[in-house]
């Protein structure tokens, strides 16, 4: 029988407690807002590998943003620092490397396992003093007042009201709340599916990641802690099927073939899972007082690593823009407030979004016209250091104005007296 609790009210309401739900509610831990999180997972059990195999490469910003949240020793600690990227083309002459020593860097980035990510977060947000976790709980319905908004949060068989005053919508691609907002979205489907696998080469690659552009489709393999390379093999959604039914071996013999022999052979392959791949925007970032994030906004190919990287550094921002309107009181979701939000993460969101699309056109393409003026831009990209650095900076997601924590700064000056925590 499901019963009615009382109603409850709160600041922010993050609906979505993934990787960047998570990282939300974290960068909002030093504010004055009291938060609710709605998950509707059962919190994996401890150590346990949870139902995300995958590994997310991070970029320099978001090292930045997780030493300011003062979760970057943890995640470190079980992540692969990237100290060279090579680019090439199989069966085409253009090549390029990209190291962190000429850039006088430590790493271009850091590759972490998504379970150890969420992990680190789900125990820093654990607890935090402003924050109530709703899990396993999903919304049955949200309605806006204007003043404020409700949520009903089911619980197992009980339904509770939760009136907020800013709704951050962070459930991902196919979002159900975006959905009850009743906002569309644009989505180009690449027809293309991402194969992703744990491959033990011969050889450690030590620090160095590869971006090989084959016959089927873009590969790369980044390293990972221990030696093992993390595999996304971008394929057509037709082929991907048929590579899915391979043995292992017979697998790992078509992606030798496509890599070569720069790690020398490829031992084994862990289990293969499947990712169709698409872009996804919605038409609207904001509705009253909801507010998408993270893949509920867009979701991108992951062909250059950017979509967490993206989202963090969105998180940043809103966590800033939160935290200072709520320094002097004003409403989190106040006109202005989320209208300087959009605005500073959007050149930075159009920026990131164009150069994954026009690498997947770019690369995914065959005509012989296009291979030859590909290997022409990479070998542009090595032999020039200005095009190198465009590279680079595109790649790593720079280019935008940063905020405070994307500098590694905290929130609120601890000397001034607004902290909360
Ligand atoms: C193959 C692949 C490789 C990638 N590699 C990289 C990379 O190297 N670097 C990078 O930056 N990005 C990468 N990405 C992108 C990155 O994985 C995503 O950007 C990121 O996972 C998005 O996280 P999210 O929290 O927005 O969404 P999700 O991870 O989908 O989380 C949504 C959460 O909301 C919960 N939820 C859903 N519905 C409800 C509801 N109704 N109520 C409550 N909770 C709900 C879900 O249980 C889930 O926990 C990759 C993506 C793919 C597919």
């Amino acid at each position: 029988m499901s019963t009615v609790a009382p109603g409850s009210g709160c600041d922010v309401v993050i609906v979505g407690g993934g990787l960047v739900g998570l990282s939300f509610a974290r960068a909002l831990a030093n504010t004055p807002l009291r938060l609710c999180l709605v998950e509707s997972n059962p919190a994996p059990a401890p150590s346990a590998p949870d139902h995300d195999d995958r590994n997310t490469a991070l970029s320099p910003s978001s090292r930045q943003i997780f030493s300011a949240l003062g979760c970057w020793q943890e995640i470190a600690a079980g992540a692969a620092p990237i100290t060279e990227i090579h680019v090439s083309d199989q069966g085409g002459f253009g090549r390029a490397c990209m190291r962190a020593d000429d850039e006088g860097m430590d790493a271009l980035g850091h590759v972490v396992p998504n379970c150890l990510l969420g992990e680190v977060l789900a125990e820093a947000v654990s607890g935090q003093r402003n924050l109530e976790t709703r899990q396993p709980a999903d919304v049955a319905a949200i309605q806006d007042a204007g003043d404020h908004i409700s949520l009903s949060v089911r619980e197992a068989d009980t339904t509770r009201l939760v009136h907020a005053r800013l709704v951050v919508v962070a459930d991902g691609s196919r979002s159900s709340l975006r959905e009850r907002l009743g906002i569309a979205v644009t989505e180009r489907d690449y027809g293309q599916t991402g194969i992703i696998a744990n491959v033990t080469p011969e050889r450690s690659p030590q620090g160095r990641a590869f971006e090989r552009f084959t016959a089927r489709g873009p590969l790369a393999m980044l390293p990972l802690p221990g030696g093992d390379c993390s595999l996304v093999w971008t394929v057509r959604s037709s082929e991907s099927e048929r590579l899915m039914g391979l043995s292992d071996q017979a697998f790992l013999d078509e992606l030798q073939q496509a890599f070569g022999f720069r790690l020398g052979r490829l031992l084994r392959a862990g289990r293969r899972s499947a990712w169709p791949l698409r872009l996804l925007r919605s038409r609207e970032r904001r509705k009253g007082r909801a507010l998408l994030i993270g893949n509920a906004a867009r979701t991108l190919h992951p062909v250059a690593g950017q979509g967490f990287n993206l989202a963090l550094r969105d998180v940043a921002e809103l966590a800033e823009r939160l935290h200072d309107a709520a320094v002097i009181g004003d409403d989190p979701a106040a006109e202005h407030v989320m209208a300087r939000f959009l605005a500073a993460r959007k050149a930075d969101e159009r920026r990131t979004i164009n150069f994954t699309d026009g690498l997947v056109r770019l690369f995914s393409n065959r005509l012989p016209g296009m291979v030859f003026g590909r290997n022409l831009g990479l070998m542009a990209v090595e032999l020039f250091p200005a095009g190198r650095r465009w590279f680079m900076r595109q790649a790593m997601g720079r280019g935008a104005r940063p905020s405070r924590l994307a500098r590694g700064l905290p929130l609120a000056d601890p000397r001034d007296g607004r902290t909360h925590e």
